[in-house]
């Protein structure tokens, strides 16, 4: 570290000739806090199903920024509404009412059939604010009651409390001391359900299909038995839709597959198209907060609230919902007819959120021979591989998905 802030004047990336990727790698690892292992390129440019790294290498994304890019990369909707907001009103303060955020919470509030909406920037900020809502439910209407059942497996976030809240066993020992009140249940297993619910419980929570997990869905007799729980107990039910929300599944949200519904909703993800947005939706029975309880600097911050606007308006208008419902059939076909060629087990999920899995634990490899290739995929454990794709994937595009994955298995089997 130097001190010499005469340096800092002299120190500007643009105006000095740049080496390029090396250069760029070099410099990623230098300057960066490891957090990730990266592969070793840097991303540039993206459109429509699209990425290309400094070296003009293009990548057709089935990744989509982790189920985010739901309309693709750089779509021009995302561009016009932040063109747009940017020239009306960057900030006023999240103390302000403002336009786009009152359009957002009646858009999303009537799509959805909730009452009330309350945005943040991530998934896990959603979620902390529907934990908190739960907790408020518990000292209000339960005695105190605090504790929040949630699933093994599962997934919401990674601040303290969410990370707390997530099922994931190598996360147990870290961070210690974790945020306490949460219990983890194995998901479609009603009786471990029924025996964790005590006197101590305020809410259940748990995402209708697993995303980072694995993709595993909920069973829909589970979900009549933990919503009749819940109503016989007066508990809260928290859905985290922040991967499945808004046409992940094929449907608008994933509750509707099996007709559940929960008391609070959390989006992410795919909401924003890219943009940091997250939102959390629950009824007038929940509008439990007092003023200063949840809120954040940022909450309904007028860019963030625009693009919300125009990728929701968006993803209705093409009923991008129904045309991923239609493709999540289509590559799922197309997996089907691998299956028996190269091992491939269990080919799950709904609509674009889809995952099988390969006979040996191989997924990493298999995952760095497809970006050789030119394909984005993801492989959540040795075994699995998932498939988000932006909800706009083509047939076409589908059918090169399938065949440079079936190219990359030929070369990984090869070797
Ligand atoms: C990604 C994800 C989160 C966390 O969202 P962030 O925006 O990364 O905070 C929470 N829950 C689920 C189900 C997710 O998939």
């Amino acid at each position: 570290m130097s001190n010499d802030l005469s340096t800092a004047a002299s120190i500007g990336c643009a105006a000095e000739p740049h080496g390029g990727t090396a250069q760029w790698l070099a410099e990623a690892k230098q300057a960066l806090l490891f957090t990730a292992v990266r592969p070793d390129v840097v991303m540039e440019r993206g459109e429509g199903m699209y990425l290309w790294d400094t070296e003009g290498k293009r990548y057709l994304d089935f990744i989509g920024g982790w189920a985010v890019t739901c309309l693709g990369h750089s779509p021009a909707v995302i561009r016009e509404a932040l063109d747009r907001q940017a020239a009306t009103l960057v900030n006023a303060s999240p103390s302000f009412y403002n336009k786009p955020m009152i359009e957002l919470a009646k858009r999303l509030t009537q799509l959805s059939g909730f009452d009330k909406a309350f945005f943040a920037s991530t998934g896990a900020e959603a979620n902390e604010g529907a934990i908190k809502l739960a907790r408020k439910h518990g000292a209000l209407n339960l005695g105190g009651a605090y504790e929040i059942v949630t699933t093994v497996n599962s997934f919401h976030g990674r601040t303290l409390a969410t990370m707390s809240a997530t099922g994931k066993s190598s996360w147990e020992a870290l961070f210690a001391p974790k945020v306490p009140g949460f219990k983890h249940v194995p998901l479609n297993d009603a009786e471990s359900l029924l025996a964790a619910v005590d006197e101590r419980t305020c809410a259940i929570m748990l995402e209708p299909v697993q995303g980072e997990g694995g993709v595993h869905a909920a069973d829909a007799g589970y979900l009549h038995t933990v919503r009749k729980l819940c109503d016989e107990r007066g508990l809260m039910l928290i859905f985290d839709e922040v991967q499945t929300g808004l046409g992940r599944t094929g449907t608008m949200f994933a509750f509707e597959h099996d007709g559940i519904r929960p008391d609070v909703m959390t989006l992410g993800k795919g909401i924003g198209g890219g943009f940091p947005l997250s939102a959390m939706l629950t009824t007038s029975r929940f509008n439990l907060f007092e003023p200063g309880e949840q809120g954040g600097t940022y909450i309904g911050q007028p860019l963030a609230m625009a693009v919300g606007n125009a990728v929701v308006r968006e993803i209705v208008e093409r009923k991008l919902h129904e045309h991923a419902k239609e493709m999540g059939d289509y590559i799922t076909r197309g997996l089907e007819s691998l299956a028996n060629a190269y091992g491939l087990s269990r080919i799950r999920g709904k609509g674009l959120l889809l995952a099988f899995d390969l006979p040996a634990p191989r997924g990493p490899e298999l995952v760095a021979a497809c970006m050789e290739a030119g394909l984005l995929i993801n492989s959540p454990s040795p075994s699995t591989i998932r498939l988000m794709p932006p909800l706009i994937v083509s047939r076409s595009q589908a059918d090169d998905m399938l065949a440079l994955l079936s190219g990359a298995m030929d070369r990984l089997r090869a070797d």
